[in-house]
Protein backbone atom coordinates (compact mmCIF):
# COMPACT_ATOMS: atom_id res chain seq x y z
CA UNK A 1 0.00 0.00 0.00
CA UNK A 2 1.83 3.06 -0.77
CA UNK A 3 -0.36 5.59 1.49
CA UNK A 4 -0.48 4.38 5.09
CA UNK A 5 -1.84 5.44 8.41
CA UNK A 6 -0.57 3.65 11.59
CA UNK A 7 -0.69 4.86 15.27
CA UNK A 8 3.02 4.80 16.25
CA UNK A 9 6.49 6.16 17.81
CA UNK A 10 8.12 7.51 14.91
CA UNK A 11 11.31 7.06 16.28
CA UNK A 12 10.44 3.30 16.29
CA UNK A 13 10.01 3.18 12.37
CA UNK A 14 12.56 1.01 10.42
CA UNK A 15 11.55 2.92 7.68
CA UNK A 16 14.74 4.47 5.17
CA UNK A 17 13.89 7.96 6.31
CA UNK A 18 11.83 8.95 8.91
CA UNK A 19 11.23 13.05 9.20
CA UNK A 20 11.17 15.66 11.75
CA UNK A 21 8.88 18.21 13.11
CA UNK A 22 12.00 20.78 13.97
CA UNK A 23 11.99 24.57 14.79
CA UNK A 24 14.70 26.47 12.69
CA UNK A 25 17.33 26.73 14.87
CA UNK A 26 17.44 22.44 14.28
CA UNK A 27 18.94 21.86 17.79
CA UNK A 28 16.11 20.09 19.38
CA UNK A 29 13.19 21.08 20.81
CA UNK A 30 9.70 19.24 22.83
CA UNK A 31 7.16 17.37 21.19
CA UNK A 32 8.60 14.72 18.53
CA UNK A 33 11.70 16.68 17.84
CA UNK A 34 12.54 16.20 21.59
CA UNK A 35 11.56 12.29 20.94
CA UNK A 36 13.88 12.03 18.06
CA UNK A 37 16.84 13.40 19.25
CA UNK A 38 16.68 11.57 22.74
CA UNK A 39 16.38 8.45 20.65
CA UNK A 40 19.13 8.93 18.18
CA UNK A 41 21.67 10.57 20.97
CA UNK A 42 24.10 13.02 20.73
CA UNK A 43 25.36 12.51 17.14
CA UNK A 44 22.59 14.13 15.58
CA UNK A 45 22.79 16.95 17.82
CA UNK A 46 26.04 17.62 16.72
CA UNK A 47 25.37 17.08 13.14
CA UNK A 48 22.54 18.96 13.43
CA UNK A 49 24.77 21.92 14.86
CA UNK A 50 26.81 22.06 11.20
CA UNK A 51 23.80 22.51 9.25
CA UNK A 52 23.13 26.68 10.16
CA UNK A 53 19.40 26.29 11.21
CA UNK A 54 16.63 25.73 8.40
CA UNK A 55 14.01 27.79 6.83
CA UNK A 56 9.99 27.32 7.38
CA UNK A 57 8.75 25.20 4.94
CA UNK A 58 12.06 24.10 4.19
CA UNK A 59 13.81 20.63 4.60
CA UNK A 60 17.21 19.47 5.43
CA UNK A 61 18.63 15.61 6.06
CA UNK A 62 21.10 14.01 8.56
CA UNK A 63 21.64 10.75 9.16
CA UNK A 64 19.90 8.48 11.85
CA UNK A 65 22.56 7.66 13.82
CA UNK A 66 20.95 5.05 16.94
CA UNK A 67 17.57 5.33 14.80
CA UNK A 68 16.82 2.23 13.31
CA UNK A 69 16.31 4.08 10.17
CA UNK A 70 18.51 5.35 7.93
CA UNK A 71 18.06 9.12 7.42
CA UNK A 72 16.26 11.76 9.27
CA UNK A 73 14.76 14.75 7.50
CA UNK A 74 14.30 18.09 9.53
CA UNK A 75 11.77 19.94 8.33
CA UNK A 76 10.33 23.15 9.85
CA UNK A 77 6.51 23.41 10.01
CA UNK A 78 5.03 27.09 9.98
CA UNK A 79 3.17 28.15 13.93
CA UNK A 80 -0.33 28.25 13.31
CA UNK A 81 -1.73 31.92 13.58
CA UNK A 82 -5.21 31.42 11.83
CA UNK A 83 -4.82 30.49 8.81
CA UNK A 84 -4.23 33.95 6.81
CA UNK A 85 -0.29 33.54 7.39
CA UNK A 86 0.56 31.61 4.53
CA UNK A 87 0.54 28.29 6.78
CA UNK A 88 -1.14 25.60 4.24
CA UNK A 89 1.03 26.75 1.54
CA UNK A 90 4.58 26.55 3.98
CA UNK A 91 2.92 23.22 5.41
CA UNK A 92 2.79 21.97 1.89
CA UNK A 93 5.75 22.77 1.19
CA UNK A 94 7.56 21.05 4.40
CA UNK A 95 5.75 17.58 3.41
CA UNK A 96 6.81 18.47 -1.10
CA UNK A 97 10.52 19.48 0.32
CA UNK A 98 10.90 16.11 2.92
CA UNK A 99 9.97 14.13 0.14
CA UNK A 100 12.41 15.67 -2.53
CA UNK A 101 14.86 15.03 -0.68
CA UNK A 102 13.98 11.16 0.09
CA UNK A 103 13.54 10.89 -3.33
CA UNK A 104 17.20 12.07 -3.87
CA UNK A 105 18.39 9.70 -1.78
CA UNK A 106 16.25 7.15 -3.43
CA UNK A 107 14.62 5.94 0.26
CA UNK A 108 12.37 3.67 -0.70
CA UNK A 109 9.74 4.34 2.44
CA UNK A 110 9.26 7.58 4.87
CA UNK A 111 7.44 8.05 8.22
CA UNK A 112 5.77 11.72 9.11
CA UNK A 113 4.22 12.96 11.79
CA UNK A 114 1.54 15.75 11.53
CA UNK A 115 3.76 18.48 10.90
CA UNK A 116 2.82 21.41 13.35
CA UNK A 117 0.09 20.13 15.02
CA UNK A 118 1.45 20.29 18.18
CA UNK A 119 3.03 22.84 20.23
CA UNK A 120 2.43 25.31 16.48
CA UNK A 121 -1.08 24.93 16.62
CA UNK A 122 -2.40 23.90 13.33
CA UNK A 123 -5.93 22.54 13.45
CA UNK A 124 -5.72 18.97 13.67
CA UNK A 125 -8.41 17.38 11.17
CA UNK A 126 -6.75 20.35 8.44
CA UNK A 127 -3.06 19.66 9.31
CA UNK A 128 -3.88 15.61 8.20
CA UNK A 129 -5.70 16.76 5.14
CA UNK A 130 -2.71 19.07 3.87
CA UNK A 131 -0.38 15.86 4.85
CA UNK A 132 -2.77 13.04 2.71
CA UNK A 133 -3.14 15.71 -0.42
CA UNK A 134 0.63 16.20 -0.46
CA UNK A 135 1.41 12.69 0.00
CA UNK A 136 -1.63 11.41 -2.29
CA UNK A 137 -0.23 13.62 -5.11
CA UNK A 138 3.09 12.79 -4.37
CA UNK A 139 2.19 9.11 -4.78
CA UNK A 140 0.66 9.93 -7.89
CA UNK A 141 4.09 10.32 -9.79
CA UNK A 142 6.31 8.67 -7.83
CA UNK A 143 6.66 5.34 -6.17
CA UNK A 144 7.76 4.77 -2.16
CA UNK A 145 5.98 3.69 0.86
CA UNK A 146 4.53 6.77 3.12
CA UNK A 147 3.46 6.44 6.55
CA UNK A 148 1.75 9.11 8.41
CA UNK A 149 2.39 8.08 11.81
CA UNK A 150 -0.10 9.23 14.20
CA UNK A 151 1.57 9.06 18.03
CA UNK A 152 -1.73 9.09 20.12
CA UNK A 153 -5.34 8.85 19.11
CA UNK A 154 -6.12 12.08 20.85
CA UNK A 155 -3.80 13.73 17.90
CA UNK A 156 -6.33 12.46 15.12
CA UNK A 157 -8.98 14.40 14.18
CA UNK A 158 -10.89 13.95 10.74
CA UNK A 159 -13.32 17.19 10.15
CA UNK A 160 -15.94 17.33 13.02
CA UNK A 161 -18.87 17.45 10.00
CA UNK A 162 -17.68 14.33 8.22
CA UNK A 163 -17.47 12.45 11.85
CA UNK A 164 -20.85 13.09 12.19
CA UNK A 165 -22.36 12.41 9.17
CA UNK A 166 -20.49 8.90 9.35
CA UNK A 167 -21.70 8.41 12.65
CA UNK A 168 -25.10 9.06 12.07
CA UNK A 169 -25.09 6.97 8.67
CA UNK A 170 -23.59 4.52 10.70
CA UNK A 171 -26.34 4.38 13.14
CA UNK A 172 -29.25 4.89 11.16
CA UNK A 173 -28.16 1.76 8.76
CA UNK A 174 -26.70 -0.46 11.64
CA UNK A 175 -30.60 -0.48 13.28
CA UNK A 176 -32.13 -1.14 10.10
CA UNK A 177 -29.85 -4.01 9.35
CA UNK A 178 -32.01 -5.77 11.79
CA UNK A 179 -35.06 -4.71 10.70
CA UNK A 180 -34.23 -5.95 7.19
CA UNK A 181 -33.14 -9.38 7.89
CA UNK A 182 -36.35 -9.84 9.66
CA UNK A 183 -38.28 -8.24 6.72
CA UNK A 184 -36.10 -10.77 4.45
CA UNK A 185 -37.11 -13.48 6.18
CA UNK A 186 -40.44 -13.14 6.06
CA UNK A 187 -40.97 -12.07 2.36
CA UNK A 188 -39.52 -14.98 -0.13
CA UNK A 189 -42.85 -14.73 -2.79
CA UNK A 190 -42.12 -14.98 -6.44
CA UNK A 191 -40.68 -11.89 -7.99
CA UNK A 192 -42.26 -10.76 -11.18
CA UNK A 193 -40.79 -9.09 -14.12
CA UNK A 194 -41.23 -5.42 -14.36
CA UNK A 195 -39.87 -4.67 -17.62
CA UNK A 196 -41.89 -4.90 -20.76
CA UNK A 197 -43.91 -7.75 -20.38
CA UNK A 198 -47.79 -5.96 -20.38
CA UNK A 199 -49.28 -8.56 -18.24
CA UNK A 200 -47.37 -9.70 -14.86
CA UNK A 201 -45.24 -13.23 -15.72
CA UNK A 202 -43.35 -15.29 -13.32
CA UNK A 203 -39.54 -14.29 -14.58
CA UNK A 204 -38.67 -17.87 -16.33
CA UNK A 205 -41.49 -17.60 -18.35
CA UNK A 206 -40.10 -13.70 -19.78
CA UNK A 207 -38.65 -13.34 -22.82
CA UNK A 208 -36.85 -9.51 -21.99
CA UNK A 209 -35.43 -11.37 -18.77
CA UNK A 210 -34.37 -14.68 -20.80
CA UNK A 211 -32.36 -12.18 -23.31
CA UNK A 212 -30.53 -10.57 -20.42
CA UNK A 213 -30.04 -13.78 -18.76
CA UNK A 214 -28.35 -14.88 -21.10
CA UNK A 215 -25.84 -11.94 -21.60
CA UNK A 216 -25.31 -11.95 -18.12
CA UNK A 217 -24.17 -15.82 -18.03
CA UNK A 218 -21.71 -14.64 -21.04
CA UNK A 219 -20.38 -12.55 -18.19
CA UNK A 220 -20.81 -15.41 -15.34
CA UNK A 221 -17.24 -17.29 -16.16
CA UNK A 222 -15.43 -14.22 -16.17
CA UNK A 223 -13.01 -13.96 -13.35
CA UNK A 224 -12.09 -10.99 -11.36
CA UNK A 225 -9.23 -9.97 -12.95
CA UNK A 226 -10.99 -10.01 -16.04
CA UNK A 227 -13.96 -8.13 -14.88
CA UNK A 228 -11.16 -5.68 -13.17
CA UNK A 229 -9.04 -5.35 -16.74
CA UNK A 230 -12.63 -5.11 -18.44
CA UNK A 231 -13.83 -2.16 -15.76
CA UNK A 232 -10.37 -0.08 -16.55
CA UNK A 233 -10.90 0.08 -20.23
CA UNK A 234 -14.71 0.62 -20.13
CA UNK A 235 -13.32 3.27 -17.93
CA UNK A 236 -10.79 4.94 -20.13
CA UNK A 237 -8.69 4.94 -17.62
CA UNK A 238 -4.96 3.48 -17.76
CA UNK A 239 -3.88 0.48 -15.53
CA UNK A 240 -1.61 2.68 -13.59
CA UNK A 241 -4.17 5.36 -13.29
CA UNK A 242 -6.10 2.93 -11.31
CA UNK A 243 -3.84 1.14 -9.16
CA UNK A 244 -2.41 4.27 -7.89
CA UNK A 245 -6.26 5.64 -7.57
CA UNK A 246 -6.71 2.57 -5.11
CA UNK A 247 -3.94 2.82 -3.28
CA UNK A 248 -2.40 -0.51 -4.39
CA UNK A 249 1.05 -0.92 -5.08
CA UNK A 250 2.44 -1.89 -8.51
CA UNK A 251 3.92 -5.09 -8.14
CA UNK A 252 0.39 -6.36 -6.25
CA UNK A 253 -1.49 -5.44 -9.33
CA UNK A 254 0.91 -7.03 -11.94
CA UNK A 255 0.11 -9.87 -9.74
CA UNK A 256 -3.57 -9.61 -10.32
CA UNK A 257 -3.27 -8.68 -13.86
CA UNK A 258 -0.53 -12.01 -15.04
CA UNK A 259 -2.79 -14.16 -12.92
CA UNK A 260 -6.64 -15.04 -14.07
CA UNK A 261 -7.90 -17.04 -10.99
CA UNK A 262 -6.37 -14.23 -8.14
CA UNK A 263 -8.32 -14.26 -5.32
CA UNK A 264 -8.03 -10.78 -3.79
CA UNK A 265 -9.10 -9.49 -0.13
CA UNK A 266 -12.24 -7.50 0.13
CA UNK A 267 -10.07 -4.45 0.75
CA UNK A 268 -8.77 -4.53 -2.44
CA UNK A 269 -11.52 -4.70 -3.92
CA UNK A 270 -13.12 -2.12 -2.45
CA UNK A 271 -10.07 0.48 -3.14
CA UNK A 272 -10.72 -1.03 -6.70
CA UNK A 273 -14.44 -0.31 -6.91
CA UNK A 274 -13.34 3.20 -5.37
CA UNK A 275 -11.04 3.74 -7.88
CA UNK A 276 -12.91 2.65 -10.57
CA UNK A 277 -16.15 4.80 -9.24
CA UNK A 278 -18.52 2.64 -9.32
CA UNK A 279 -22.00 3.27 -8.23
CA UNK A 280 -23.37 0.68 -5.25
CA UNK A 281 -24.77 -1.87 -6.87
CA UNK A 282 -21.14 -2.35 -9.34
CA UNK A 283 -19.27 -2.41 -6.48
CA UNK A 284 -21.53 -5.15 -5.34
CA UNK A 285 -21.16 -7.16 -8.09
CA UNK A 286 -17.21 -6.50 -8.50
CA UNK A 287 -17.32 -7.66 -4.57
CA UNK A 288 -19.34 -10.87 -5.56
CA UNK A 289 -17.40 -11.27 -8.32
CA UNK A 290 -14.27 -12.27 -5.73
CA UNK A 291 -16.52 -13.98 -3.04
CA UNK A 292 -17.61 -11.02 -0.71
CA UNK A 293 -20.78 -9.16 0.38
CA UNK A 294 -20.91 -5.47 1.89
CA UNK A 295 -23.10 -6.07 5.19
CA UNK A 296 -25.02 -3.64 7.33
CA UNK A 297 -24.11 -5.87 10.69
CA UNK A 298 -20.10 -4.60 9.55
CA UNK A 299 -19.25 -1.01 10.69
CA UNK A 300 -16.03 -0.91 7.86
CA UNK A 301 -18.76 -2.13 5.12
CA UNK A 302 -21.34 0.46 6.32
CA UNK A 303 -18.58 3.24 6.09
CA UNK A 304 -17.79 2.33 2.58
CA UNK A 305 -21.13 1.92 1.30
CA UNK A 306 -21.54 5.89 3.08
CA UNK A 307 -18.92 7.36 1.06
CA UNK A 308 -19.85 5.35 -2.13
CA UNK A 309 -23.52 6.37 -1.71
CA UNK A 310 -22.40 9.61 -2.00
CA UNK A 311 -20.24 9.76 -4.70
CA UNK A 312 -17.25 10.52 -2.58
CA UNK A 313 -14.21 8.03 -4.05
CA UNK A 314 -11.20 10.00 -2.56
CA UNK A 315 -9.49 6.96 -1.50
CA UNK A 316 -7.51 9.00 0.82
CA UNK A 317 -9.86 10.45 2.68
CA UNK A 318 -12.01 7.29 2.87
CA UNK A 319 -9.00 6.33 4.87
CA UNK A 320 -8.92 8.91 6.93
CA UNK A 321 -12.41 8.31 8.13
CA UNK A 322 -11.20 4.72 8.31
CA UNK A 323 -8.53 5.25 10.46
CA UNK A 324 -10.57 7.72 12.79
CA UNK A 325 -13.60 4.98 13.42
CA UNK A 326 -10.54 2.30 13.72
CA UNK A 327 -11.53 -0.13 11.17
CA UNK A 328 -8.37 -1.44 8.62
CA UNK A 329 -7.69 1.05 5.61
CA UNK A 330 -8.39 0.24 2.08
CA UNK A 331 -5.02 -0.23 -0.45
CA UNK A 332 -2.83 -3.17 -0.45
P1 LIG B 1 5.10 20.96 15.96
O1 LIG B 1 5.94 21.92 16.72
O2 LIG B 1 5.47 20.89 14.50
O3 LIG B 1 3.65 21.15 16.20
P2 LIG B 1 5.15 18.65 17.78
O4 LIG B 1 6.29 17.74 18.05
O5 LIG B 1 4.71 19.51 18.92
O6 LIG B 1 5.59 19.52 16.50
O7 LIG B 1 3.91 17.83 17.26
C1 LIG B 1 3.78 17.32 15.95
C2 LIG B 1 2.99 16.03 16.01
O8 LIG B 1 3.87 14.98 16.39
C3 LIG B 1 1.85 16.02 17.02
O9 LIG B 1 0.69 15.51 16.38
C4 LIG B 1 2.33 15.08 18.11
O10 LIG B 1 1.26 14.35 18.69
C5 LIG B 1 3.21 14.15 17.32
N1 LIG B 1 4.24 13.41 18.07
C6 LIG B 1 4.82 13.71 19.25
N2 LIG B 1 5.72 12.76 19.60
C7 LIG B 1 5.69 11.83 18.59
C8 LIG B 1 6.36 10.58 18.35
N3 LIG B 1 7.26 10.10 19.18
N4 LIG B 1 6.04 9.89 17.20
C9 LIG B 1 5.15 10.38 16.32
N5 LIG B 1 4.49 11.54 16.50
C10 LIG B 1 4.75 12.25 17.62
Amino acid sequence: MPLHIIRQDITRMETDAIVNAANPTLLGGGGVDGAIHKAAGKGLLLECMKLGGCKIGMAKLTSAHKLPCRYVIHTVGPKWKGGTGGEKELLKSCYRESLKLALEKECKSVAFPLISSGVYGYPKDKALKVAIDVIGDFLLENEMTVYIVIFDKASYQISEKLFADITEYIDDNYAFAHVESRLERSCRAPKMCSESCAAPVFLDKCPTFSGTLINNLAQIDESFSQMLLRKIDEKGMTDAQCYKKANIDRKLFSKIRSDVNYKPSKPTVIAFAISLELPLDEAEDMLKKAGFALSHSNKFDIIIEYFISKGKYDIHEINEALFAFDQSLLGA
